[in-house]
């Protein structure tokens, strides 16, 4: 059983570590964001504290814990303030405290006991740390670092599903030292993903597409069985293509993945793009005909999981096929109401706003905040971060 933040009795306990995730590549694309609103106004209203630790991007850590109760400051190896800017959660404390109606500290944070004092003093606040992946010991699920960050609450709830397949220490090594919960947004996604996956109607069709190519041709070996279609686009749909030979250019292929493909390169339940819009001898997008053929496909089916856009969407010419597959799995939403259709991924979801700028949807879409995560769920892994909540301690 998973320990639920909604059932817990947290009376006597001050002071939450709340790990969310506010992930975007654009300030203003919120989703993930908005989808952790829930679980911090039910903090709030409960009056804790609420400590706020969460990620932005990939960079290059550039702190590392000295273990002796604060953050020594190695610059290992060079980071530059570019960089420093381009990740910093900064401007989500802002973006927050606008949305929530009130203060949100930003700590940027070295030196821990100063930040643990800053929050002791305070008699009711809700505080944002600096991105958590500026340290090296995130990523290494460090034990001593967990206990640290441990230290600045007296209880840990995890919200940040698309984070959940990551053995880091502010998602699994963190639930060794307090009592920890999952949050009201991962409680709802495993709720939904549960149901999608507990007899899906057929036909089920994988609609995967994006730059995370290995993550996402990964999950072939698992999801072989239950699907009937597989539509690739984006970086996958170019990597079947070259792994069956085809010569690609310069466009977006990761050759580790051949292995992996290649057992299923022959299945008629792979699809890939018959034709495609290109530049400069790269494939950005899915073409016309293959936008038919899949919406065809669509339509026709009773479950759809989709993860990746199918081009580079951000840049108009390269949208169509991404948009398109919106305006299919809606009007397949619409169609038929028992259809079930779960669509997640960091991009995948911004790429809605090529349609509309909002996120009501028909009851039967599911948008999940995860991308590699939902795969995973969704395919039956156990995610460690699911799993860390269930320690006792
Ligand atoms: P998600 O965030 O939904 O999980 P990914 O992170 O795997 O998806 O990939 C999203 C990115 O993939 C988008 O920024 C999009 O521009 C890019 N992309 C999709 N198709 C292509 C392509 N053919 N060539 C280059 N980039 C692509
Ligand atoms: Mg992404």
């Amino acid at each position: 059983m998973i320990p639920l933040l909604s059932r817990a009795d947290i009376k006597d306990k001050k002071t939450c570590v709340l790990r969310v995730d506010f992930n975007s590549e654009s300030n203003k694309d919120l989703f993930r964001l908005d989808s952790s609103l829930p679980t911090i106004s039910f903090l709030r209203k409960k009056k804790k504290n609420v400590v706020l630790i969460a990620h932005r991007g990939r960079p290059v850590p550039f702190l590392s814990f000295s273990g002796f109760g604060h953050f020594s400051k190695a610059v290992t190896p060079p980071f530059s303030s570019d960089e420093r800017k381009k990740y910093t959660l900064k401007p989500f404390a802002r973006i927050l405290s606008k949305k929530i109606r009130e203060k949100v500290a930003f700590l940027d944070f070295s030196d821990f006991d100063k930040v643990r004092e800053t929050i002791e003093k305070s008699k009711s606040g809700i505080y944002l740390l600096e991105n958590i992946r500026f340290w090296k010991e995130e990523e290494w699920n460090d034990e001593r670092f967990a206990e640290t960050i441990s230290s600045l609450g007296d209880f840990y709830v995890n919200d940040a599903f698309s984070v959940s397949h990551r053995e880091n220490a502010s998602v699994c090594a963190i639930t060794k030292y307090l009592p920890s919960y999952a949050g009201l947004l991962l409680e709802r996604e495993i709720e939904k993903l549960n149901g999608a996956m507990d007899n899906p109607k057929r036909p089920i069709v994988f609609l995967i597409g994006g730059a995370k190519i290995s993550d996402k041709i990964g999950m072939i070996d698992f999801f072989w069985r239950k699907a009937d279609f597989f539509l690739f686009g984006g970086g996958p749909a170019n990597t079947v293509l070259s792994a069956r030979g085809v010569s690609l250019g310069n466009s977006l292929i990761d050759e580790k993945s051949f292995d992996t493909i290649r057992p299923y390169l022959a299945s008629l339940k792979i699809k890939v793009p018959q034709d495609a819009v290109s530049e400069d001898g790269k494939i950005l997008d899915i073409g016309e005909q293959t936008i038919k053929e899949y919406e065809e496909v669509i339509m026709k089916s009773k479950t759809v999981v989709w993860s990746g856009p199918m081009g580079l969407f951000e840049k108009k010419k390269f949208s169509r096929g991404t948009r398109d597959m919106w305006k299919a799995v809606l009007r397949l939403a619409k169609k038929n109401a028992r259809a079930g259709i779960i669509v997640g991924g960091g991009e995948t979801i911004a790429s809605l706003s090529l349609l509309i700028t909002h996120y009501k949807l028909p009851k039967n879409i599911f948008l999940s905040t995860g991308g590699s995560a939902m795969l995973e769920y969704l395919s039956g892994k156990k995610l460690p971060g699911i799993e860390a909540l269930k320690t006792k301690i």
